[in-house]
């Protein structure tokens, strides 16, 4: 039983449904046997990171109970170098405690490149993104913006297998050696509606390959609805089935330190 989900998403920062309240997600993490978890909503603009604060507001004042609850954040790359919004000291500061990033752009100009060119582009940025020491879980391998690729490409990129294994090898192999995990993403890639039962079979056997690698992997909803949260038992069935040794399953090494940290409890509200 891995029980994990890294990649929560709330409706603070607005990309999320209303239904993402705090509340709501801990009782449907509980509901789908989640024991470990992180809040991580987008942090890419000042506007966001105001958002971040009200998030990790909310966190403090929030008894955890049984759950290990993390509050972390995903990061975007701003640009082709790779650059995230946040430093390291910002990081800190806003006491985020584990920090997620991908890639959500490619830079390319639809009808601008082929798939070649898109699948070597996707890959030397994920490298960015897993070379930084500050990222801790490279987030989506291969989720595809819709703006620039579904309507031209949804046709040509089928399948996994189309993604030459000496670039697999070059990204798991860059994230080991910076102490990055995968993400295994069952709400936004894998398990998404709009996948195809093609892509969704290759992407598995895709999982077992960094799994074979050394990889670790984290299991995540990247839930942006509640109903995404139903996907994580499969997708822990899914990784049981590939034979994921327990010490390539990704889990945070710190202890969690800001969720309920300002619960105040019924003896101290009692003090005169
Ligand atoms: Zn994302
Ligand atoms: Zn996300």
């Amino acid at each position: 039983m891995i029980g994990t989900d890294y990649h929560i998403h709330t409706h603070y920062v607005g990309c999320a449904q209303p239904e993402m309240t705090i509340p709501a997600i801990l009782e449907h993490a509980r509901r789908v046997d989640r024991t470990s978890i992180a809040i991580t909503d987008h942090c890419d603009t000042p506007g966001r990171l105001a958002k971040n604060r009200l998030i990790r507001d909310e966190l403090e004042r929030t008894d955890p109970g049984e759950l290990e609850i993390f509050f972390g954040c995903e990061l975007n790359i701003q640009n082709l170098d790779g650059e995230l919004f946040l430093s390291p000291e910002q990081v800190r500061e806003e006491r985020f405690e584990l920090v997620l990033a991908g890639v959500h752009n490619t830079w390319f100009e639809p009808g601008e490149a082929t798939l070649t060119q898109i699948i070597e582009r996707q890959i030397d940025l994920m490298c960015k993104v897993a070379s930084n020491p500050m990222v801790d879980v490279l987030v989506h391998p291969w989720w595809i913006p819709a703006s620039q690729f579904k309507r031209e490409l949804a046709d040509k990129f089928t399948s996994l297998e189309q993604v030459p294994d000496e670039l697999t090898h070059r990204m798991v192999e860059t994230c080991n050696e910076h102490g990055t995990a995968i993400e295994f993403n069952v709400g936004a890639t894998w398990g998404h509606p709009h996948t195809s039962d093609e892509f969704k079979t290759s992407y598995t056997e895709y999982v077992g390959k960094w799994v074979e690698l050394g990889a670790q992997v984290a299991l995540c909803s990247d839930a942006h609805r509640i109903e995404r949260f139903d996907l994580l038992p499969r997708g822990e069935q899914v990784l049981a089935e590939i034979g994921i040794p327990e010490e390539q399953v990704w889990r945070p090494q710190n202890e969690p330190a800001v969720v309920g940290s300002k619960v105040i409890t019924s003896q101290e509200g009692c003090n005169e």
